[in-house]
């Protein structure tokens, strides 16, 4: 393509709207544009990198035995009434209704369609394993779409449905892709990590998910430098940490005044101790029912794990005056001793606090020298705390890293939640009914996207990883008022062409200057530059972006040197 025929809108400007880089980049470089807060077009060049991403998903899939479908995007209630998932799903489906005021949604997943799908194709064990799946727009009315492309209400994934005969089947489905995930990712260029994960809405009792590790990312993963332990926060394992604690001796219990203090932080700077000392407490609904857990001061609570600890759907925190009437004090001046009619759980570490500070569930007061056993039952306790950077990995004790990281890709093993819940089983050998075993897996393509700017880019613009680059080569002719520099552009760009090569040539009458911060911009991996020593000299310069390295060459035979060039680097770098 020539770019003066092309739609490639860029800005000079860092639009206002947009926080994160690849956000801003994708405005600026023109692959973007937003229509509605999460509900983007896709322009030229980005709708080419997103279909050289679903390229690579594409083959991934195919090889790992999976098939391609084209599923509604439109679905109809009765299958979600009858998976249960109709009601669980809440605000963030688009939910609508046809001229008869028969109900639908837009499909924010597709278990529902798939399994209803397979219910009624299949019903021998001669038909099993069976990989499904679609690249397709998925809906989810998410309460803060932001970020651009990171997260969106209307997205573009990759969704594959697996069905076995057995969890031994499955077991295998879930390797090839967790395998098929590893290659998708590491030739779309991507730095990641495949994280240990809850399974959330989705269901099921395996998970992992693909993390991009990059500042941008909404999670937080916790992973081992040394070993391939790897969780996301929400449930990677905490030990407590209670070095040097058991020598301490109990004191005896002290109610002290500590007026204006609501806080952690205030508290202890009041009582001159370290927040390590002090019992934190809080106060949950759980599916609509009071509980409370205990925390060391410093920690953060993983809401997830307390989530699967209690088996609940909906949590979050107690309204102030439900917590005044179970505890007779305001939220600040609440502890464990003497909370009665309340379920009460403890962190790990919270046996392990010896002589700690603790709401005295009295305005304007706290306890010191609490110890659980003694001043208060402590019946419950669980692993509820948030794994910090430092802490021993639970499988080799070397010290955790804690990064942040955009999920781009989660596999499931479901089970047979969504089969027993429809009704989709199997005849097997015996001629016995059997569930099938599903397993459920999905890429997020237009995230996948963004996140490779996230972690591919510089001052100057967008670094495009070959593989998914809109174009691999640029061809800037400095001037093209100049007639001979322009036959020659002409004339490369022609034979980059035929042989195959994705190039665009920069024909506008704009300055080299403007040309060149524009190539870099959007991110070309390759610029070949023809000026006033192609004509003295007969070399053009080769220059790749990612390096920065710049070589001239001669341009007689460049268009194949450069063809071998870029199939090199797509083999060795991107290959399988
Ligand atoms: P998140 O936790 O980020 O909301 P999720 O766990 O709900 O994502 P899944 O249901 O596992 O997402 O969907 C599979 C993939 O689809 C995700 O790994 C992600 O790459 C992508 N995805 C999910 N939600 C969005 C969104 N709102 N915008 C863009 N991509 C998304
Ligand atoms: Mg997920």
């Amino acid at each position: 393509m020539r770019t003066s025929q092309m739609l490639i809108p860029t800005l000079k400007e860092i639009p206002a709207e947009a926080e994160v880089v690849s956000h801003q980049l994708l405005l600026r470089a023109g692959f973007i544009r937003k229509v509605a807060a999460g509900i983007y077009t896709f322009l030229p060049l980005g709708q080419r990198v997103i279909s050289k991403i679903e390229k690579i998903v594409r083959e991934e899939m195919d090889l790992a035995g999976g098939q391609e479908v084209i599923l509604p995007i439109i679905q109809p209630a009765e299958l979600w009434q009858e998976s249960g998932r109709w009601e669980v799903y809440g605000e963030e489906m688009f939910r609508l209704r046809d001229r008869h005021h028969r109900p639908f949604c837009l499909g924010p997943t597709h278990e529902e369609i798939i399994t209803a799908l397979v219910r009624s194709e299949v019903s021998s064990y001669k038909q099993l394993p069976l990989l499904l799946y679609q690249i397709q727009n998925k809906y989810r009315d998410e309460p803060r779409p932001r970020f651009g492309l990171l997260r969106g209400r209307e997205f573009i994934m990759k969704d594959l449905y697996s069905f076995d005969r057995d969890e031994e089947g499955l077991k295998e489905s879930y390797a090839k892709m967790y395998r098929a995930y590893s290659n998708v990712f590491r030739r779309c260029g991507l730095r990641f990590r495949a994280v240990e994960a809850d399974t959330g809405a989705i269901g099921g009792n395996y998970s992992h998910e693909f993390m991009v590790l990059a500042d941008a990312g909404e999670a937080e993963v916790a992973f081992c430098p040394a070993c391939d332990y790897a969780a996301n926060i929400e449930i990677a394992l905490a030990r407590p940490q209670n070095k040097g604690r058991q020598e301490e001796i109990p004191a005896k219990l002290e109610l002290v005044p500590t007026p204006g203090c609501q806080t952690v932080e205030e508290v202890a700077s009041y009582l001159q101790i370290e927040p390590t000392k002090i019992i934190k407490t809080l106060f949950f609904k759980a599916d609509g029912r009071l509980v409370s857990v205990l925390l060391r001061g410093d920690r953060e609570l993983s809401h997830v794990k307390l989530m699967r600890y209690l088996g609940c759907r909906d949590l979050h925190l107690a309204a102030p005056d439900e917590v005044k009437e179970i505890a007779g004090a305001p939220t600040g001046y609440v502890g464990p001793l003497g909370l009665k009619s309340i379920r009460v759980i403890g962190d790990l570490e919270v046996p392990y606090m010896v002589n700690a500070v603790a709401g005295a569930n009295r305005e304007g007061y706290h306890y010191m020298n609490v110890n659980a056993g003694r001043d208060f039952e402590l019946a419950e306790v669980a692993d509820l705390r948030q794994a910090e950077a430092g802490e021993p990995c639970p499988r080799c004790g070397v010290p955790l890293e804690r990064k942040r990281g955009i999920e781009v890709g989660q596999i499931f093993q479901l089970g047979t939640k969504y089969s027993r819940a429809m009704g989709a089983t199997y005849t097997d050998p015996q001629g016995q009914e059997q569930y099938i075993v599903m397993g459920c897996y999905g890429i997020g393509i237009s995230r996948t996207m963004a996140a490779a700017v996230e972690q591919n880019h510089d001052a100057s613009g967008i670094i495009w990883p070959l593989s998914i680059a809109p174009y691999q080569v640029v061809v800037v002719p400095v001037s093209n008022r100049d007639g001979e520099q322009m036959a020659i552009a002409e004339s490369l760009y022609y034979e980059l062409q035929q042989a195959g090569v994705e190039v665009v040539l920069d024909d506008r009458d704009e300055r080299a200057g403007v040309k060149f911060v524009e190539a870099d911009l959007i991110g070309y991996p390759l610029r070949l530059t023809i000026g006033k020593k192609t004509i003295q000299e007969g070399t053009i310069d080769l220059k790749w972006r990612e390096s920065g390295r710049e070589i001239a060459l001669p341009w007689e035979g460049l268009a194949r040197r450069v063809k071998e060039e870029i199939e090199n680097v797509l083999k060795e770098r991107y290959g399988r």
